[in-house]
């Protein structure tokens, strides 16, 4: 149980990181609703965990901007205090072959990905340490394995993750935190709808277990690792994939 305990999520107005923010509500934590752009989706999200008996803020700040996420923590620590759980899940693409890639869809790519995680980890990591038993989970994905035709910026901020990860779980040991990485397959989200459906059913075919995942199949990943049970699990990669080898 994860009660009063706060999480923060990033990117939790859509896919993914809302099924986190929905999943860790459940349990009783606190939790906070980071997001960039989607007001309405955003007071959803927390509308819905409330609905569930949890407590929920929106903290909209672009995790690429190191100022907006330091006024986000002033935030987050008015309401909450401290932060227990970091999930660092905002991520974007900028997909395109790299003959046709810019410097620009390469350094977009780039300040959100891991830019964004070096932000957010940054202004949250004493609490992170500081808190009993407290988590940074990093979402990756098998992209950052495995490499994919047309994402090469996308699959270097991905792999980069693991570099970090691991670092920071040394970083983070002596007090008993813990670091983990959730390396998740391909996930019916908005981000997948931008590919083309001949790809996704070429992408198909590579998946053992015959169906892209669904969003609660990486949120109970999540909250797994969030919880006390998870303790003694550290730089760590879990990949969520279907059975996709790597
Ligand atoms: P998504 O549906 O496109 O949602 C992205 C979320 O990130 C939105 O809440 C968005 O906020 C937020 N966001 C984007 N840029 C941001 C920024 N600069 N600052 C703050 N928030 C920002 O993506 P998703 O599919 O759920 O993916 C979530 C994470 O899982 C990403 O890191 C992605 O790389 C990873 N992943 C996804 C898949 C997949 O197949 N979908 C597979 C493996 C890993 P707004 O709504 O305000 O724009």
């Amino acid at each position: 149980m994860l009660s009063e305990q706060t999480c923060l999520v990033t990117g939790a107005s859509r896919g993914i990181g809302r099924g986190i923010a929905l999943e860790l509500g459940e349990t009783g934590a606190n939790v906070v609703v980071n997001y960039r752009s989607s007001d309405e989706e955003a007071q959803e999200v927390v509308e819905e965990v409330e609905a569930r008996g949890g407590n929920a803020i929106t903290a909209k700040a672009d995790v690429a901007d190191y100022e907006e996420v330091g006024l986000m923590r002033e935030r987050v620590h008015d309401e909450f205090g401290e932060v227990d759980v970091l999930v660092n899940n905002a991520g974007i693409t900028v997909d395109k072959k790299f003959e046709h890639m810019s410097r620009e869809d390469w350094e977009r790519v780039m300040r959100v990905n891991l830019g964004g995680v070096f932000n957010c980890t940054k202004h949250f990591f004493e609490d992170v340490r500081q808190a009993h038993e407290g988590r940074l989970i990093n979402i990756s994905s098998v992209v950052g394995q495995q490499g994919n035709y047309g994402q090469a910026n996308y699959a270097t901020t991905k792999s980069g993750l693991f570099g970090f990860t691991r670092t920071i779980a040394l970083e983070l040991a002596s007090e008993g935190s813990t670091a983990n990485c959730v390396a998740p397959g391909f996930v019916a989200t908005d981000m997948l709808e931008t590919v083309p459906e001949r790809v996704k059913e070429k992408i198909l075919r590579r998946i053992p277990l015959d169906r892209f995942a669904t969003v609660e199949d990486v949120s109970g990943i999540v909250r797994f690792v969030a919880s006390e049970e998870s303790s003694y699990m550290t730089g760590q990669i879990l990949a969520v994939n279907g059975g996709m080898e790597w």
